[in-house]
């Protein structure tokens, strides 16, 4: 008998995992692969493999959204962070790792632990009852797929995503665009001065910007990604791009009943019209983060860079996550989990790690060891506090969860922009260190109450 049915051992399922039977609970975790089944990306049977780079990015804990991550699982004895010790390789300050060995590591330590019992099976359906985490990844099965949408409502699940590039409100220069709603629409959810920040293109900047778009470098569909059809409203946007030089001008980048301020003239006292725009929409509640609306992108990440900073007001821009577009099975979670990672139409159930719309290995590994300190909670009949929004493991969370617009939700990698602003003015040249020093702080306070000790 177990207390817990995990679905799933990859980075997210793992952890949850070994955060549970740590705690003394009784897991089976099932693992598809091994048993005659694998996604298109796995190449092996064994748990925890990383599928693309060998890398978690930056160790940096002080300067380094990411690094923070690895600082917090630290502290709470993550599987990923000791596999990953064990199998690392020199990197400079990033953290890369021997796949094969960190996922033998991963392996042998579950397969090890008394109350963990690996089973190769695939799983169909959700469970009726037992508490249960998903953690089928951006390749969930298909049979298991169909279930979540019957749960959730069939436009709450995913199949690929389509991010817009990111930016970081403060590295916008507003003193070149401006916030208005186009024809100045308002809903019950406005802004009062409107809800998109409007970077205006004449003439001769939206054609060259149009040239940009075709001639960048762009990312290839991988083979098994090439039958997925764009979905409506999802088409990247160079390829608009390539159907005509006017074709952004009635889609995503139209000018019209947009007021340019710096544009104005007697006839027009409240400002033109301009030629094009690129809007932007804030992303998440602290309006820290703001999407580039319709810019949904396979351009290469530095293609991207070089070409958003032609866009006026964007020369500096800070991108909190570029855009791109890949199979990926996720939830809109802000719409349909609670605070706790529970579907809210069958809370026995738990989700974590890229199906959440987090993204990146390390992310879901953390999603996974907060599903499973979650469940650990629920077994002792403890109340559960998730770590500080200042943390970067609360950040993430509350970002999944709800912070984030569930209308415009695609996955997101942690970054400060999630984090909560300063009350005071903190200089940017010390703002990351402010940042990781007041999350370390936080973390170590929950942390302490979590276990019971004084901090
Ligand atoms: P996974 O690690 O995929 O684990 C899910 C597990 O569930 C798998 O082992 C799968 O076999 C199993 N499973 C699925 N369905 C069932 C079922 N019905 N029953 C039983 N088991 C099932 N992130 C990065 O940080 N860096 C990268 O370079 C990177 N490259 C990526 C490349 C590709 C092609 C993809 C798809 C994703 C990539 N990611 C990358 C994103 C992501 O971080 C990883 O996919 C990560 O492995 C997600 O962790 P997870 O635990 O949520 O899912």
């Amino acid at each position: 008998a177990h207390d817990i049915h995990i679905i799933g051992g990859g980075l997210a399922g793992s952890e949850a995992a070994w955060q549970l039977a740590q705690r003394g609970y009784n897991v089976r975790l099932s693992e598809m692969r091994g048993s005659g089944e694998t996604t298109p990306a796995h190449q092996t049977d064994g748990l925890a493999e990383l599928v693309c780079s060998n890398s978690f990015r930056s160790d940096d804990d002080e300067k380094n959204a990411v690094g923070l991550l690895h600082h917090e699982m630290r502290r709470l004895d993550s599987i990923v962070m000791r596999a990953g010790e064990k199998a690392r390789v020199p990197a400079g300050s990033a953290m890369a790792v021997d796949r094969d060995i960190f996922s033998a590591e991963v392996e042998r330590m579950l397969l090890e632990h008394p109350n963990i019992t690996v089973v190769r099976e695939r799983i169909d359906t959700l469970p009726d009852e037992g508490l249960t985490i998903v953690a089928t990844g951006p390749l969930t099965a298909q049979s298991l797929a169909e279930s979540i949408v019957s749960a959730t409502g069939s436009d709450r699940l995913a199949f690929f995503d389509a991010i817009a590039p990111i930016v970081h409100r403060d590295s916008i220069d507003m003193a070149k665009c401006w916030i208005q709603s186009r024809w100045n629409k308002r809903t019950e959810a406005s802004n009062e001065e409107g809800d998109y920040i409007n970077c205006p293109m004449t003439k001769e900047q939206y054609e060259a910007f149009h040239q940009g778009l075709i001639d960048g470098e762009k990312t290839e569909f991988r083979e098994w990604e090439k039958d997925t059809p764009y979905f409506e409203g999802c088409m990247p946007i160079e390829v608009m791009a390539s159907r005509g030089v006017e074709t952004l001008r009635y889609g995503p980048m139209k000018g019209v009943g947009l007021d340019n301020p710096y544009d104005t003239s007697e006839e027009h006292p409240q400002g033109r019209w301009p030629y094009a725009v690129v809007q932007l929409r804030q992303d998440n509640r602290l309006g820290t983060l703001w999407n580039m609306v319709g810019f949904q992108t396979k351009l290469k990440y530095g293609a991207q860079i070089e070409l958003f900073r032609t866009i006026p007001g964007l020369e500096n821009a800070e991108f909190a996550r570029l855009g791109g577009l890949h199979r990926n099975t996720f939830l809109n979670s802000p719409d349909v989990l609670d605070r706790q990672l529970r579907l809210k139409a069958a809370p026995h159930i738990r989700f974590a790690g890229q199906v959440t719309g987090c993204e990146g290995y390390v992310e879901s590994s953390a999603v996974g060891l907060m599903a499973g300190l979650m469940v650990a909670a629920e077994l002792a009949g403890r109340n559960w506090t998730s770590p500080p929004r200042e943390t970067a493991m609360g950040a993430l969370l509350s970002h999944i969860t709800g912070d984030a617009e569930a209308a415009t939700f695609q996955p997101m990698n942690v970054n400060f922009g999630l984090f909560p602003p300063f009350e005071e003015r903190v200089p940017k040249k010390v703002r990351k260190e402010a940042y990781t020093s007041r999350a370390k702080e936080s973390f170590g306070a929950w942390l302490a109450e979590m276990e019971g000790v004084p901090a």
